[in-house]
C-alpha cells in the first residue's frame, strides 16, 4: 500500500500510516525500510535516513504520541500528559539543515532529526487555536487532517483516499434498494 500525504501536516501525516485505528488496525510501517521511505517522500524532511531498529521504535512511539494528541484536540479535551511530554521532548531535539540550491530546497539531516522536525510540527499546529483538525467522515478511515477549506466545509481526508469510495458506496446501496423495489412489484 502506498503512502498519502492529504493530512496537511506532516505530523498528521505520520499518524496516518495507521489505517483504521477503531478497527482492524492497518500498519503502514511494518519495518524501518518502510520509515525510511515514508520519510524521503514526505515534504520538508530529508531525502536520505537511514533507519535502525531503536530510532524506528521511537518513531513509533511518536507517531502513537502525535496520533493521540490530535484525537484530543479533535475531541476538544485536555492533552494526554504523557504523550505531550513525548511529543515535545522530541521537538527539543536538533532539526535538519536546509540549504537554499538551484534546484530548490535541500534539507539534510539523520532519522533522529527528522522525527524532531515532525514532532516540532505537531507542537506548532496542536497549539495554533485556529488551525481545524478533523477526523475524516469515512467511519473506517479514522485520519485525522488539518483543514484549511474556505468555511471548513471539508468532509473527508481526501476525494481520492475516502470521499469518492463514501460517494460510491451510497450510489450502489441506492441501486441495490431500487432493485430490490423492482423485484418485490409494484405492490409488493
Ligand atoms: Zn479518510
Amino acid at each position: 500500500m502506498n503512502f498519502v500525504f492529504v493530512s496537511g501536516d506532516p505530523a498528521l501525516d505520520l499518524a496516518a500510516t495507521v489505517l483504521s485505528r477503531r478497527g482492524e488496525r492497518i500498519d503502514l510501517l511494518s519495518e524501518p525500510a518502510d520509515l525510511e521511505r515514508w520519510t524521503s517522500l514526505c515534504d520538508g524532511l530529508p531525502d536520505r535516513v537511514s533507519a535502525d531498529s531503536a530510532t524506528f521504535e521511537s518513531a513509533l512511539s511518536l507517531r502513537e504520541a502525535i496520533y493521540r494528541l490530535a484525537l484530543d484536540r479533535v475531541l476538544e479535551r485536555p492533552f494526554e500528559p504523557e504523550s505531550l511530554k513525548a511529543v515535545n521532548d522530541t521537538a527539543a531535539g536538533p532539526l535538519p539543515s536546509v540549504e537554499l540550491t538551484d534546484a530548490g530546497l535541500r534539507v539534510s539531516g539523520d532519522l533522529t532529526s527528522a522525527l524532531s522536525l515532525v514532532a516540532r510540527s505537531a507542537v506548532l499546529l496542536l497549539a495554533d487555536p485556529g488551525a481545524r483538525l478533523k477526523e475524516c467522515g469515512r467511519v473506517d478511515c479514522t485520519r485525522i487532517y488539518l483543514d484549511r477549506s474556505r468555511g471548513a466545509r471539508r468532509t473527508w481526508c481526501g476525494m481520492d483516499e475516502c470521499g469518492n469510495r463514501v460517494k460510491a458506496a451510497a450510489y450502489r446501496a441506492r441501486r441495490r434498494a431500487s432493485a430490490a423495489d423492482g423485484e418485490r412489484g409494484p405492490n409488493g
